[in-house]
């Protein structure tokens, strides 16, 4: 039996931004040692199967996602912290001595002050341990505005750094929705806003946070593709990982596959479509506390009924085929759940207008609902072409650019891809390529506002600044003196 205690939710924006303000001149003072060690312990408590279990078990109960899913979501976040504990090498500056005679410069990085963290309901712990673990490791203070649909995750995981000793005002929580950001986003003491969600709100969070002097990182929405070569990628793998990709954690994921692009001949495309369908009506959706569930729940009864109106428009109204539909769903037990089963949409052969080099118009069929929104639900859009010229055409054209996949096993074809596809992750034979933090999760397009990344190098450049000193010393026969500072020319 777990239980939940309310420990830290700063009664206001303005008093959480307070605590945190307060807090900076200690912190960023704290040797980088010390603060690493802190994330050590916290990296080894996060580490602990019951602890993980603990967060898991609230993520499960309010985003929905199977409970392995969840334990997958914290140990993702973990990995972050874990690369936060070398934040002091990461910190390391430039220098260069002898400019001139006796001038020397160096440039240091350094926190910014109080940064923001706003965050979505479909990663309730990896994507807030994107954002808190680097800021406090870089010596910032934190405000974490956790998603208001499955705001658990992020309150414990907060207490789990209080427990272990962080002092107070270091990283606070505050619970709300659009109101709150509003604060935030305005706030005189905020340096630095970090946000993931959906387009419309990025989008203002960058707008309106970049016009009030914040630095602003967000990763925005997604719609990801897969290019499938029929005659050459293993079969039985890439079903596996399309039904997986596309269909796990419900469709809710910014990295899963929306978009299934078979190149090849019409009449095997078809072939790999009827595999496809067969794999996926094999998934079990349900509570996903129960052992041997795949899919759970959507997250609201609103994205459920959307996702279902745009399945609705998409056959009826744009005359898609749906070889497997998902809408009427019944889960015992939980007959007014928000499930939504598997649902796959065939938009058919697509020609490219004279693609033979990836060029030419995009055809009307790619105005269906089904393909030209993100839905973030268990439905995947499929559709043949005939080369794999047209597969990466599409692809590129399409607004966003998170994620995007080739099954093949050829090589040539692979490094094609890789060189000229515009997304931020790709995989070759991956369907879900999201970075370790060595690297950084790198959006392309509209997936992305703002040029510094999360995590990894860009995540350190994203929570410092440079302050670049210059320094005049000259020793003289015993005594210090100052020289010239006439530059050599
Ligand atoms: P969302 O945009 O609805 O919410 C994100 C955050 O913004 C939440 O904390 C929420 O409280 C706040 N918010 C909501 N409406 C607001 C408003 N009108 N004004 C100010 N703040 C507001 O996103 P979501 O539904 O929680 O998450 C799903 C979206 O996130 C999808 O579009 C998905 O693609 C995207 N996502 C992207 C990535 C990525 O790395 N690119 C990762 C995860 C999720």
């Amino acid at each position: 039996m777990v239980t939940l205690r309310i420990f830290f939710a700063p009664s206001s924006v303005d008093d959480a931004v307070r605590a945190a303000r307060d807090a900076h001149p200690g912190w960023s003072n704290t040797p980088v040692q010390a603060r690493q060690s802190l994330l050590a312990e916290y990296a080894h408590h996060l580490r602990r199967p019951e602890v993980r279990e603990e967060v898991a078990h609230w993520i499960t109960l309010e985003n929905g996602k199977t409970f392995a899913d969840a334990m997958g979501d914290v140990w993702r976040g973990l990995e972050v912290v874990d690369a936060s504990c070398r934040a002091g090498h990461d910190m390391l500056g430039d220098a260069l001595m002898n400019l001139s005679d006796g001038i020397d410069t160096v440039s240091y990085r350094t926190s910014l002050g109080v940064c923001v963290g706003i965050s979505p309901f479909n990663f309730p712990a990896m994507i807030p341990l994107w954002m808190f673990p680097l800021a406090i490791a870089c010596g910032n203070t934190y405000v974490l505005k956790p998603t208001e649909k499955a705001p658990s995750a992020s309150m414990l995981l907060v207490k789990y750094l209080h427990d272990l000793g962080m002092p107070p005002g270091v990283v606070n929580v505050v619970n709300g929705g659009r109101e709150t950001v509003d604060e935030l986003l305005v706030h005189p003491d905020v340096r630095a806003i970090s946000f993931v969600g959906s387009n419309n709100v990025g989008e203002y969070v960058h707008e309106i946070g970049c016009r009030n002097d914040k630095r602003v990182q967000a990763n925005l929405g997604a719609k990801n593709h897969a290019t499938i070569l029929t005659s050459d990628a293993d079969r039985v793998s890439t079903i596996r990982a399309l039904a997986g990709a596309a269909f796990g954690a419900a469709g809710q994921r910014c990295m899963a596959l929306s978009v299934a692009i078979f190149v090849g001949d019409i009449d095997d495309a078809r072939g790999w479509v009827e595999d496809l369908v067969r794999a996926a009506r094999g998934l079990r959706v349900g509570n996903g506390f129960v052992e041997g569930v795949d899919v759970g729940p959507m997250i609201s009864i609103d994205a459920k009924c959307r996702a279902e109106d745009i399945i609705r428009r998409s056959v009826d109204e744009h005359g898609a085929s749906c070889p497997l539909d998902g809408r009427g769903i019944v889960v015992d037990g939980y007959e007014n759940g928000n499930f939504l089963g598997p649902t796959i949409i065939d938009l058919g052969r697509v020609a490219i207008e004279s693609s033979g080099g990836g060029g030419g118009g995009m055809p009307a069929v790619l105005d269906n609902p089904a393909y030209a929104e993100e839905i973030f639900g268990p439905v995947l859009t499929v559709l043949s072409v005939p080369t794999l010229e047209d597969a990466i055409y599409i692809t590129n054209a399409n607004r966003y650019g998170n994620g995007a996949s080739i099954f093949t096993s050829s090589g040539g074809a692979a490094r094609k891809f890789r060189h000229e596809v515009e997304a931020g992750q790709v995989g070759i034979n991956v369907p879900i390529p999201v970075p370790l933090p060595f690297f950084s999760f790198t959006g392309n397009k509209s997936s992305i506002r703002g040029d510094v990344n999360f995590y990894g190098k860009g995540g350190v450049n994203f929570f410092t600044q440079l302050k670049t000193v210059t320094s005049n010393w000259q020793y003289r026969g015993g005594g210090t003196d100052l020289g010239g500072v006439t530059m050599p020319v």
